[in-house]
């Protein structure tokens, strides 16, 4: 299953800038199969865990943690990008691996104590996700664990999460 999950990403050279591959998932979500695959196999890790959120990265990260989000019944949390967000909110620097920006979220988009699952489509540098878990951090949510449906190994992103559980599906 995990191959043909794989063999659906469509790398996409020097793209958004020259260097970087871009691993573009939309042909993977066009796929009836494989985005029923990859939302199950999210759903049976998550199960029984009583997740109160999950939290999506804006944008490639919402449409997964929408899909799981429902299958858990669980709510779904929106970090998104600067001045998107209407009410009051809490806002972190980040790296990417092709630039630099700012990620918010609502300061009462989740109660403290919410037990909650990052995800995103993919883990490079991990500059993102460790500026996201840090504006959980500042919600005192528990995170149960980080979910990327890609991995980039060789970027080392899991050494800047250490101290949370990271899942990714497929790792390149
Ligand atoms: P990073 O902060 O370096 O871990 O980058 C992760 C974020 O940037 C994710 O939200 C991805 O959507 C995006 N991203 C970074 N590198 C890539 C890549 N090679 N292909 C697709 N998306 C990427």
């Amino acid at each position: 299953m995990l191959d043909t999950l794989r063999e659906k990403i469509r790398v996409v050279p020097d793209f958004p800038k020259e260097g970087i591959a871009f691993k573009d998932i939309t042909p993977l979500l066009a796929s009836p199969d494989a985005f029923h695959a990859i939302v199950n196999s999210f759903a049976d890790r998550y199960a029984g865990q009583g997740v109160d959120q999950v939290v999506g990265i804006e944008a490639r990260g919402f449409v997964l943690a929408a899909a799981l989000a429902y299958k858990l019944k669980a709510g779904l949390t929106l970090v998104r990008k600067p001045g998107k967000l209407p009410a009051e909110t809490l806002k972190a620097s980040y790296e990417l691996e092709y630039g630099v920006g700012e990620l918010e979220v609502h300061r009462d988009a989740a109660m403290p104590g919410s037990r909650v699952v990052l995800m995103d489509d993919v883990l490079a540098t991990g500059g993102t996700i460790c500026a996201t878990l840090g504006l959980l951090q500042r919600l005192q949510c528990k995170i149960i664990e980080v979910a990327v449906l890609i991995e980039l190994c060789d970027l080392n992103g899991r050494e800047r999460l250490q101290d949370h559980q990271v899942f990714s599906l497929l790792q390149d």
